[in-house]
């Protein structure tokens, strides 16, 4: 006879995951309070194994051990920067590996999650493009980051964390079978405000309408990078599939679906895409969906030479949105010694991996 794969509890929305306990229970003649003892166990006390559920009879443990899964990823990599981010490099149950990072500010503690193993989206100016796509990620493997990081930052006197962003390695409305999943999970489980979770995207217009229809207030954001199409085709090669008026009309109706915040990301890299002349047409966007604007200084990568945008060239592309009435902030790099941006940390290791590889 075989046995049914165990349930993975980390996958399962929080009503998903008590119908699943009461019928486990049921099943085995409990008291239908175990099933508030486990999830407790999950959401409040952030158990990563069936023996912390000490308020369990040993028997029960045993039980859940073998009908259901809760896994946790393995510390691979952490890196902290002067600036007191930190970034993990997660080794996944089958090897693969992920990043997140925290991000810590006077009010805010910020947790930049992964999406996927890697990314098929090919961004011209980010590390994660040229590494390319392995897997997509469960919603338990997303939810997972958040567990750990959130364990790590409370070891570590960070506090709380306030905020997530859906930054980290993949592009999450490529892999939105898992994404609506562990969006639900954080926010209903995990008791995130959903005003505190920003998805971002490069523009997958699919996944911005169903975000548009969902009734919580999650936030967008769009890697915007240029306000031309062709220039942006360039940076990003799904404007080719999704130009961006396309991406706008969605937008607009993420705008309209109301109280839902929509940020443009905007890379500043010399001589790429920091012309002045380029910044009342993304004034014109921004004013079109409402979206506040983050100018970010390039975060240089191994594969180009590009560099950032002089700082005097931000602060001048910053004040003409401001004169246009756009709300716009500059954002520092942060964490560019501990290779912070986005599919660095991977790339490196997976070299050094690749070279000792080589070299045994
Ligand atoms: S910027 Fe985002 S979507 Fe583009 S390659 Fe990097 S991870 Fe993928």
């Amino acid at each position: 006879m075989t046995h049914p794969a165990p349930i993975d509890v980390l996958s399962l929305e929080p009503d998903q995951l008590r119908a699943r306990l009461d019928e486990h229970f049921a099943g085995r003649s409990q008291p239908s309070y175990r099933t508030g003892q486990v999830v407790k166990w999950v959401y409040e006390r952030l158990a990563s194994g069936w023996d912390e559920m000490t308020d369990l009879p040993a028997t029960e443990r045993e039980a859940l051990a073998s009908a259901f899964r809760l896994s946790e990823p393995t510390e691979e990599r952490v890196a902290v920067s002067k600036d007191g981010t930190v970034k993990h490099l997660w080794r996944l149950e089958d090897g693969a590996l992920v990043e997140s990072v925290l991000i810590p500010t006077r009010t805010r503690l910020t947790l930049c999650i992964s999406s996927q193993a890697g990314c098929a989206m090919g961004c011209t100016f980010c590390a994660t493009g040229w590494g390319g796509f392995e897997r997509q990620l469960t919603a338990g493997e997303i939810v997972s980051q958040y567990r750990a990081s959130r364990r790590w930052a409370e070891a570590h006197d960070l506090g709380a964390i306030t905020n997530i962003v859906y930054m980290g390695m993949g592009e999450p409305l490529a892999n939105r079978k898992a994404l609506h999943p562990s969006l639900t999970i954080l926010n209903r489980g995990y008791d995130v405000g959903a005003r505190r979770i920003t998805v971002s995207t490069v523009g997958v217009v699919p996944g911005i309408l169903e975000l548009a229809d969902r009734p919580e207030q999650f936030r967008l954001a769009l890697s915007l990078h240029s306000p031309d199409s062709e220039l942006r085709r360039e940076l990003i090669p799904l404007e080719k599939r999704h130009p961006l008026p396309e991406v706008l009309d969605a937008l607009e109706a993420f705008d309209q679906a109301g109280g839902k915040r929509i940020t443009f990301e905007y890379t500043m890299i010399r001589g790429v895409n920091d012309a002045l002349e380029l910044a009342p047409r993304l004034a014109d966007l921004a004013m079109r969906v409402n979206a506040f604007v983050n100018l970010i200084p390039f975060n240089p990568i191994p594969y180009r030479d590009w560099r950032p945008s002089d700082p005097v060239r931000i602060a001048a592309f910053a004040r003409i949105l401001e004169g246009r009435g756009v709300s716009v902030a500059v954002r520092g790099t942060r964490g560019r010694d501990i290779d912070a941006a986005c599919g660095q940390l991977r790339a490196h290791v997976a070299e050094q991996l690749g070279a000792a590889a080589k070299g045994s």
